[in-house]
């Protein structure tokens, strides 16, 4: 007998330990809305992303890193602003009920949520072509969180970890591959949270990188209204991108999507704290250029073939 509806979320959703009592859980799945209670001072963060099979990822992508990556992508937003994540929901449309493949979807989704301490309070499941949507919700005292127009002439840009990883493993994976730390960077990406959460008071703006590091850097841009430049010869190049062509390392770099590392700029004198901070996380942070009066961001010393991955073309 195929799985019911409500027996497919009991099963692999409301029984899940990440959707168990979590903080401000008044009330979680099982009613027609989730009650949530915000802690006084706190503001609370909102934000969704749809994966489409296909689109975002290719068809017959293992179910476990679909379940990691569809929640992963969100976490980094809330890593960008700072956020300390609290609660999702997931909107999931299926072909079919198939057990194992879900059972391997939720373990995925359900790892990273431990991880991250954050809760399942809902979601919607319905019959279609495979797509998932999570929404997170996240947390922060009211006034510090870390947006994209922060930034100004006179600051330094940074970067975490090493951009382009991802995008070198899809093609790899594509190609057939199936191992290797850059496979690993595009099937289970990393939410920079401790970063996002630590750079509070120390960042004046910061972007999570999912489109490509120069198309996300010019968002900064856009939005602070100065101009970002990054210099070729300051980019972290992962010894995995170290060994291609210098030209196809640093457009990998560049323009390839889907690292979730950090984009973020800081005022000189954070310097110190920042790479203090990175030692503490264990991670790379890198100081690849600087903020001025202007506009756009471009990358002094290379051009790259194409910025970054877009939806609806370039115009
Ligand atoms: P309604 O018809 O009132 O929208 P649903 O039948 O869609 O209710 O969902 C029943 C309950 O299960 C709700 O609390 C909903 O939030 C939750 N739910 C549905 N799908 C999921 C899912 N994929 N993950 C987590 N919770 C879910
Ligand atoms: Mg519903």
């Amino acid at each position: 007998m195929p799985l019911s509806e409500f027996e497919l979320i009991d099963r692999f959703f409301a029984a899940s330990p990440c959707a168990g009592a979590g903080t401000g859980v008044v009330l979680g799945i099982g009613d027609d809305a989730a009650i949530l209670s915000l802690p006084p001072g706190e503001e609370l963060l909102v934000s969704v992303d749809t994966l489409v099979a296909g689109v975002h990822f290719p068809t017959g992508l293992p179910a476990r890193a679909i379940g990691h990556r569809a929640l992963a992508v969100n976490l980094s937003d809330l890593a960008a602003m700072g956020a300390r994540p609290r609660w999702f929901t997931l909107a999931l449309t299926l072909p079919q009920a198939d057990e194992a493949w879900l059972a391997e979807f939720a373990a995925g989704l359900g790892a990273l949520a431990a991880r991250a301490g954050i809760t399942l309070v809902g979601g919607d499941t319905t019959r279609g072509p495979l797509s998932i949507t999570v929404q997170v919700h996240g947390t922060l005292p009211a006034g510090t969180a870390l947006r994209r127009d922060g930034a100004s002439p006179g600051d330094e840009v940074w970067v975490s970890g090493y951009p382009g990883l991802a995008a070198l493993g899809l093609r790899q994976l594509q190609a057939g591959g199936s191992g290797g730390t850059a496979v690993t960077a595009f099937l289970a990406p990393e939410p920079r949270l401790a970063l996002g959460e630590a750079l509070r008071g120390l960042a004046s703006a910061a972007i999570d990188v999912s489109d490509g590091l120069l198309a996300d850097a010019g968002h900064i841009a856009r939005r602070s209204a100065v101009a970002l430049r990054l210099e070729a010869a300051a980019l972290p190049l992962a010894p995995a991108l170290g060994e291609l062509p210098r030209e196809e390392a640093l457009g990998f770099c560049l323009a390839g999507g889907d690292d979730y590392e950090l984009c973020f700029t800081a005022a000189t004198g954070q310097a110190a704290a920042i790479g203090a901070l990175a030692a503490r996380l264990g991670l790379t942070c890198t100081r690849i250029g600087r903020v001025e009066a202007g506009d756009g961001a471009e990358c002094i010393g290379f051009q790259p073939p194409r910025r970054g991955y877009r939806h609806f073309g370039d115009s």
